[in-house]
Formats: C-alpha cells, structure tokens, sequence
C-alpha cells in the first residue's frame, strides 16, 4: 500500500450532522463561484488524479480484479468525463436561461419573467462497485453534481475502500488548489447499512447518486418516502438489456453475430449494467445456428475473477435459482472450470410459451450469463417484449429487409429503453451529450434522467423563476446584456444577443 494513501474517514450514522452541516454550508458558497473557478476546479481533480495514476490503477488491480488496461481506460474516461462537464459549464447555455420581456401595453400587462436552471444543494453519490473510477468517488455523478454548483458527499463503496479514499486524495488537492470551499466535496465511509441511510434521510440532502443493487437502489427510495420532505433518488438498478436478432441477418451474419454477442456478454466478465443478458429471436434453423456458434464462443470463455467474494456469490446464486427454473436449457458453458471467486461464462435458452409462464425468467443476473428466448412466431415475440419489465438499452440485429418487415416488433423495442441500438452491441457507453444512459423502471428510479453524459446535470438542478426583477439584481445568466454570451430563449426565440427591455 502506498504512503499517499489516508486512512478511510470511517463515520457512523452519529457523525452525520457534522457532516451534512459542513456539506451545507459548502453549497451556500459553493453555489456563488463563478462558472469558470468551477470549471477550473473540476478540471484539477482530473489532473490530480492523472498525476496519481499508476499508483491508483494498481490500488484498484489490487482491491477488485479488474485488468490494468480497462482500468487506466476507465481513470482515462472519468478524467474525460470531469472535463466535459467543465467545458460544458465554460460555455454556460446549460442553465437554460429563458426572458419574456414585459408587455405593458397589453391587458392585462405582461410583467418581466425570466428563468434559468439553479443546483438543489448538497447531492450524496453511492459508489457504484463496478467502476471504481467512472461510476465512483470522482466519477459521472460527482462531475455532474459539482458541475452543476452542488456539493457532494460521497458514500465510498466497501469494495474498493482504499481506491475510493485514495481519488478522494486527489479531490482534496484540488480543493486545495483551485480555492473552492473545503468541504464541497466530502467522502465518507461506514459499515452495514446505516451510514447510507442516515445521509439519505438528513434534511440538508437534497439529492442521491446511486448505482448498484436493486434492493440498494429500492431501500434508498424508501428512506426518501419516510423523510418529512422526500428528495430525488437517482438510482440505476436492474436491466437485462434485450436484444432482438431477427431472421434476415441470422441468416447471412450468424458467425459474426455471435462473435459480437460473445464478446459483449463476457465483456468485464459480465459486470456492466448493459451487458445483454436477453437474446430473442423466432425458432428457426437460422436462429438455431447462431445460438450454436454463440455456444461455442462461450465454452472457450476462460472464467475469470469477479469484482469481489460479495458480487461472485449473488452470481452463483442467480445461476442455480434461473437453472432450476422449468424449460430453462444449458446451451454452453466455460468449458474450463472456474477457481475461488471466478465467474462460468453461460449461455442458456427456453421456449417463448415457458419465458412468458415464469416471472422469474426476466430477473436479472449480474454477470457472464445470457438467456436466448425462442419465440414461435411474432406474436410470440411481440408478448416476450411486452413481458419484459424497463431496460438501459434495447438492441435491434436486423437488415434493412428486416426493418421494413418487423417495423412493429421494431417500434415495441423503443418502448423498452433509454437507448435502441441499431446492429451494435450494448455494452460501451460513450461519454457524450447525444448519450442516454437511463431508461424505464426499474433500469432506473425516473426514465426522464441520464446517468452518463452532459444532461446528467439535469438531476441536481431545479428551475427557478425572476418575475419583474430589475437588471441589477438578477444572475448574469439573465441580465439584459447577456454578459456570458450563452444561448437563450428570448420572446420564444433562441439568441446570443442582449435584451432590449
Ligand atoms: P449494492 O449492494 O446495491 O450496494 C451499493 C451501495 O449501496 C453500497 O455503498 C451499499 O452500502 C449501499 N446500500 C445498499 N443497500 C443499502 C441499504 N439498504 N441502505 C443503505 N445503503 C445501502 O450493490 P453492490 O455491492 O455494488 O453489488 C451487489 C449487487 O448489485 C451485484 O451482485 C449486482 O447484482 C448488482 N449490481 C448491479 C449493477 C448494475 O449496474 N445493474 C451494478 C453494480 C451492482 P453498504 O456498503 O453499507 O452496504
């Protein structure tokens, strides 16, 4: 272990008021910054955390098995990802400034209302344990939150403590460095459950961050309902992610397909939350071919380590509780056997009439797994969509003779998600402003949200309205000369140019 690495700040559900009280107080000056001093500061993070890199790319090899190449890709991606936010904010349009200048003459008159986005106040943010970097402590939701001009104290993740406390190293520097307020980013660690429920529930949260378990993501939901005054909770639960091959490419692409397929369901053995974990497709020889090939890909999986004892055991369990289900066949497996803590690839099917008879069948199971549904025709397949609960994404395999064919099986499929795929795999999430990373419950708590990309700053932000304010009072996002030269909505039309009122 590493000198640079501090002790975890251990906290119990006691020390949270001191720790809300500061994170309080942080906004209350945080929030007046200018644009530009938070965008410097998040710029600093990255680059303190890049001065840390090799070190924390081996801290995290050590504490979750994950490759040295995907990690330093994933510190690479949340470095990105904090700049983006910072040039997003530079630019400054994303406060959706909007003026309907006074109408004096009309009856009865019009006054002057303007609006703009303003942060809601301090935002918890729950590490997610499968990205230590891009989905944790310095990850999406921390970048967004402090983009947005709300503190943020993170709740680290127990399975990669020491990575976790060692980018809150990094953040401190920045804190440091850019001048900001010392407890606008605060990071917290805490045993059981308690310490994440006591953050959720204090009356200074206003907002929550989370990735992870279904029953975490509910639990969090329901400390908000039991509050005096419920708050956001932002969870990413659960999603399966189908994907539908239909009949025109299974039979000129099965071997490239299942190539593809094989690749992305044991992508990170298993571990993203848009691993395809629904593979439909009607019953046919071509369909058979390509489970086959698909088949042969998996058994030469060699198993590998999961992220941690905790994530490997809940993989093992949902394996036997789905192969005790009826009608459920074994199509492949790793052909290999698997050591302490490392995850068989495999690949199953069952019948479309016994998928749509047993709940049980859309649960999800994090991990190297895959079901292939075998529909009887397209009615069929058309029920084993309907039946399925809200996903992250939804991924259409399908020629362009496909498309004119099945345009209502297709149509179905957009209902399903926050991001169709077109002939793509739906692992591999781009970091970028077209990207929606959300969808349907209970792939997350409100489908109107992105966890990934610059609109995920739209969940620490609140509208506020400025009705018949003079100039000199209201925020440089409105005031008449437009001193920030962003992009707004004045008299319904969108313009750079100063307001004449
Ligand atoms: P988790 O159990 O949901 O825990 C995530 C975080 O939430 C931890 O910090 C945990 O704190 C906290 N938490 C969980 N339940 C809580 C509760 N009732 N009250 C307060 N805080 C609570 O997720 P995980 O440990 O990362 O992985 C467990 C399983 O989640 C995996 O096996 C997998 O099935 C699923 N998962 C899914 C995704 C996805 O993207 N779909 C991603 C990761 C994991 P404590 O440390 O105090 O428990």
């Amino acid at each position: 272990m590493q000198e640079t690495v501090a002790a975890n700040k251990v906290v119990t559900e006691t020390n949270i008021d001191e720790v809300m009280q500061h994170a309080f107080d942080a906004f209350n000056e945080y929030k007046k910054l200018p644009a530009q001093k938070r965008a410097v500061f998040l710029e600093t993070i990255a680059d303190e955390i890049e001065k840390l890199r090799e070190q924390l790319v081996a801290v995290a090899n050590a504490e979750t098995n994950l490759p040295l190449a995907r990690l330093n890709g994933e510190l690479t991606r949340t470095n990105n990802q904090l700049k983006m936010f910072a040039t997003l904010i530079k630019e400054g349009s994303w406060v959706e400034a909007s003026i309907d200048t006074a109408i004096n003459d009309r009856t009865p008159p019009r006054p002057d209302i303007r609006k703009m986005l303003v942060p809601v106040g301090p935002v918890v943010v729950f590490g997610a344990s499968n990205f230590p970097f891009a989905f944790s402590t310095a990850g999406g939701d921390t970048a967004s939150a402090l983009a947005s001009g709300s503190s943020v104290v993170i709740k680290g993740h127990s399975a990669h403590a020491k990575t976790s406390q060692f980018v809150y190293t990094a953040i401190q520097k920045a804190i440091k460095v850019s001048g900001v307020p010392g407890h606008t980013v605060q990071h917290v660690m805490g045993s059981g459950n308690t310490v994440g429920k006591a953050l959720v529930m204090h009356p200074y949260t206003k907002g929550v961050g989370f990735t992870g378990s279904f029953a975490g993501g509910t639990a969090l939901v329901g400390y908000s309902n039991q509050r005096e005054i419920p708050i956001p909770v932002f969870a990413e639960m659960s999603s399966i992610n189908p994907v539908v091959f239909y009949p025109d490419t299974l039979s000129k692409n099965a071997e490239s397909l299942a190539a593809m397929y094989a690749a992305s369901i044991t992508l990170g053995v298993g571990q993203f939350c848009t691993n395809p974990g629904i593979l439909l497709g009607l019953r046919s020889d071509s369909f058979n071919n390509f489970l086959a090939a698909l088949g042969k890909e998996i058994s030469k999986v060699q198993p590998q380590k999961m992220l941690h004892s905790g994530i490997c055991s809940s993989y093992g369990k949902g394996l036997t509780q789905m192969l005790d289900q009826q009608g459920l066949q074994v199509i492949a497996q790793s052909a290999s056997p698997a050591n302490d803590m490392e995850a068989t690839a495999l690949l199953a099917s069952v019948n479309g009439k016994e998928f749509l008879e047993n709940k049980h069948f859309v649960e999800e199971v994090f991990g190297p797994y895959s079901l292939a549904i075998i529909c009887d025709d397209t009615t069929q397949l058309k029920q084993c969509l309907q039946n399925l609960k809200g996903q992250l994404t939804s991924s259409i395999m399908a020629t362009e003779k496909d498309i004119e064919e099945y345009s209502e099986v297709i149509e179905l499929q957009h209902t399903l998600a926050g991001r169709i795929l077109l002939n793509n795999a739906p692992t591999g999430v781009e970091v970028c402003s077209s990207m929606v990373h959300g969808g349907p419950y209970p792939a997350t708590t409100d489908a109107r949200f992105t966890s990934v990309g610059t609109t995920a700053i739209k969940r620490w932000v609140r509208p506020i309205c400025l009705q018949n304010f003079n100039d000199d009072m209201l925020p440089d996002a409105l005031k008449n000369d437009n001193p920030l030269s962003i992009l707004r909505l004045v008299d319904n039309v969108y313009t750079r140019d100063a307001v004449n009122a």
